[in-house]
């Protein structure tokens, strides 16, 4: 196994704001695995607020020993083996997990959404998310959203439903709201989830403060409209304690450490009555195609990494009538890989 890898600063098209946090640009790092005259790709987006950076996930990915990676494939094993190096470091684990779930479905002739028994039929319309801002920001953003047929809109500031009337009179698409934990108030939360209900939208993604499993509980209690936890679940094992506090859970694969336990994750929320959502973080075409590869068995898609970014380095993924549309080829499918932007190796 060789292994060559790029860090690359993925540049936002808008200063991204949720409630209490604000950035212009992440460091992503993408990952190129040869095996058996083999290419295929990982990557890792390193949100700063998760703790990770380039530099901790380059001396990851040199503590590994990849040797231990051979054909056929234990994904399981793999995951409780980087869990063995270090704990923590999820985005660098979800860059291998990718990385040899593409080089798997390469190997194999398959599909990754093939492998993962995924159909293509059931994607579900991905959401298109705006962040906080100025109303003719907001307004600017809508127009870049053509396409998309639903909204996700970043909640928990203080001019929550000012912002909803913005959106309301440029766009009647449905609405999916994100507090990021910004509410305080439990009676004020469900007040508003109400108001927004009346409004058109159809979710409401991590209302109150992660460590608030009552307060979510009582919301998820009252709500007209799933409640979804986010920040409250990273991997397979926050999963059991969530069931009844929230509808649902939105798994992404910078938390989950990649597609294998995302999907052990989708079986586990399905077998406790739960709902999911796959989500990103800011990713190129790699992690979202990934993310594409599992959301046909999720009930929703929040996978915008490359409509948000300016300089995506891969081709986009194909959108048609606000859904993604899974190509034919093996693994990822990944395509406009440009071989000069793997700068480094060992
Ligand atoms: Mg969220």
């Amino acid at each position: 196994m060789k292994i060559a890898y790029t860090v690359y600063s993925l540049e936002l098209k808008h200063p991204f704001a949720i409630a209490g946090y604000t950035r212009t640009s992440t460091p992503v790092i993408l990952i190129r695995l040869t095996y058996e005259g083999v290419e295929a790709y990982g990557e890792a987006s390193m949100v700063p607020y998760l703790g990770e950076r380039a530099e901790t996930a380059v001396a990851f990915l040199k503590r590994v020993d990849w040797k231990r990676f051979v054909q056929p494939f234990n994904f399981g094993e793999m995951i409780t083996y980087l869990d063995s190096i270090e704990k923590g470091n999820p985005a660098v684990k979800a860059a291998i997990d990718i990385a040899l779930n593409d080089l798997n479905g390469k190997l194999l002739n398959k599909p990754c959404y093939e492998l993962y028994k995924a159909d293509p039929l059931k994607m579900p319309v991905t959401s298109y998310t705006i962040g906080m801002d100025r109303p003719e920001v907001t307004r600017e953003k809508i127009v870049d959203a053509a396409g998309f047929k639903v909204l996700k809109i970043k909640l928990g500031g203080d001019n929550d439903k000012a912002l909803i009337n913005t959106i309301r009179s440029a766009s009647d698409l449905p609405l999916y709201v994100d507090a990021n934990q910004g509410w305080k108030d439990k009676r004020q939360a469900i007040e508003m989830i109400y108001w927004l209900h009346d409004q058109g939208v159809q979710l409401i993604e991590q209302p109150m403060d992660k460590a608030d499993l009552e307060g979510n509980a009582w919301l998820t209690g009252r709500s007209p409209i799933p409640i979804l936890a986010d920040e409250a679940v990273q991997r397979l094992a926050d999963i059991d304690r969530l069931k009844g506090a929230y509808h649902g859970i939105n798994i992404k694969l910078m938390k989950s450490g990649g597609m294998y336990e995302a999907n052990q994750m989708i079986l586990k929320a399905r077998s406790l009555g739960m709902k999911v959502m796959i989500g990103c973080m800011s990713e190129t075409s790699c992690a979202t195609q990934a993310g594409m590869a599992l959301a046909p068995l999720c009930d929703w898609s929040d996978l915008d990494g490359p409509w948000l970014t300016s300089n995506n380095p891969f081709t986009a993924p194909r959108l048609q009538e606000g859904k993604y549309q899974l190509n034919r080829e093996s693994g990822l499918g990944l395509e406009g890989i440009d071989p000069a932007i793997f700068t480094s190796c060992f």
